[in-house]
């Protein structure tokens, strides 16, 4: 297929896709680490990394290597077989953390799915208890399944789906006495993210996530981490849980692992696991030769590159640099949050046009919920593109008057 004009492809679209996604103005022909190229050959520099899924960059030559090798040897053969590739990988994974079991599948709302049905079966299976309601937290986000759509809880997702499948429960984040109040006979699980992503880039605090392990372990409730973003060392460690010294009973992991192929994983303690029996849960695709061979060597060069160290030292001085920025122009950023290179700029007022200034600069970022630059650089971004990006934002926000800021 040749390259053509992005408006023709835009027409193309329209006739041939469901129209599900409002896309951004630009088409990439190719990439490389982190830079892009759009169908004109114009270079630009990916702070979004795909969503958290490609932090190893673009194109990385070690993982094509695995990929090509693996692709001649052996793709998929299904679930009915045992796969070496599948143990590997397991290993490697478990070796990151408490947990001592996988289960592998394909995207991050699966692995949510997995994780659900695990905490349903093992209490009523393994604990003999009734209890089945899960609470989930305000602005998460767990997919778009049925029931990671109904965990998810956001009113925009849901419009015209109903009936959800039930069970699941919203409480206010940061409030750990309403989590408290929710919690039931009924109550089987607490679902949460560590850092919230989609919502704009909020982590949880020491306090507020050791509060919830404790409620947990007070009132016999599984604790079930979803890590699908700011798991795979984006926050400076290998999980964002492991900040705060909690063990989580089941995780969900899923972006970064196979660097942009396909693929989800739940990790659990063995307690938990033994709730899944054979023919209780599975999936065709799910942890096949080929991608399991790459996410072994995305963890292998993530462990020998150290890049959880990396995150943490390039996420420090990239929201100290941002911070700088606040603070010399005033009204403008409410605030830098983030834990490594997961991090939120919240704008003062709605950022559309700054978003847009700073592609037609060059910079791929996400704006989420109006107002905040969502950065999920890879995590082997060079230091000079990330200041590049802090130049460019003061640059791009010295053009809003301050009073229009405050107008907002
Ligand atoms: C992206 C995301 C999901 C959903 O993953 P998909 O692969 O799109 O299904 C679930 N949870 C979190 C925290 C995410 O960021």
């Amino acid at each position: 297929m040749t390259s053509s004009s992005l408006a023709a492809i835009k027409t193309r679209e329209e006739s041939l896709l469901c129209h599900t996604y409002g896309r951004y103005p630009l088409s990439a022909a190719r990439a490389q680490g982190s830079r892009l190229w759009d169908l004109d050959g114009r270079e630009y520099v990916d702070l979004l990394s795909g969503i958290a899924v490609t932090s190893l960059g673009h194109c990385n030559e070690e993982l094509a290597l695995v990929m090509a090798e693996q692709a001649r040897k052996l793709v998929h053969v299904s679930n009915l077989f045992y796969q070496e590739e599948q143990l590997d990988l397991a290993q490697r994974l478990l070796d990151l953390s408490h947990c001592e079991k996988a289960f592998f599948c394909n995207s991050g709302a699966e692995a949510n799915e997995a994780m659900i049905k695990l905490a349903r079966r093992y209490m009523k299976r393994v604990r003999n208890s009734d209890a089945f309601e899960i609470l989930t937290l305000k602005g998460a986000f767990h997919g778009r399944t049925l029931a990671t759509l109904a965990a998810t809880g956001q009113p925009k997702y849901q419009d015209g789906f109903d009936p959800l499948p039930e069970g699941f429960v919203q409480v206010p984040w940061g409030d750990l006495a309403a989590l408290e109040a929710a919690v039931t006979p009924r109550t089987a699980a607490i679902m949460a993210e560590m850092v919230q992503g989609e919502s704009g880039i909020h982590p949880m605090s020491p306090d507020y996530a050791r509060g919830i392990e404790a409620l947990c372990r007070k009132h016999g409730l599984l604790l079930l981490v979803d890590e699908v973003q700011s798991g795979m060392y984006r926050t400076g460690r290998p999980w964002a849980f492991q900040h705060f010294d909690i063990r989580p009973d089941i995780v969900s992991c899923a972006k970064a692992l196979a660097n942009g192929l396909p693929m989800g994983a739940i990790m659990a303690t063995s307690e938990v696991a033994q709730a899944f029996t054979p023919g209780m849960h599975a999936t065709t695709f799910g942890g096949s030769a080929l991608v399991s061979a790459v996410a072994c060597k995305v963890l292998d060069i993530m462990r020998r590159d150290r890049l959880d160290e990396r995150a943490a030292r390039l996420g420090e001085a990239f929201m100290s640099r941002l911070r700088d920025v606040a603070t010399r122009l005033p009204g403008r950023i409410r605030e830098v949050r983030g834990l490594g290179l997961m991090i939120g700029v919240e704008l003062a007022f709605p950022g559309h046009e700054v978003w847009a200034a700073l592609l037609d600069r060059g910079f791929v970022l996400n704006l989420a919920h109006e107002r905040v630059l969502r950065l999920l650089p890879a995590l082997t971004i060079d230091e000079a593109d990330l200041n590049a990006f802090v130049a460019a934002l003061e640059d791009v926000l010295t053009a809003v008057p301050a009073e229009a800021c405050h107008a907002c």
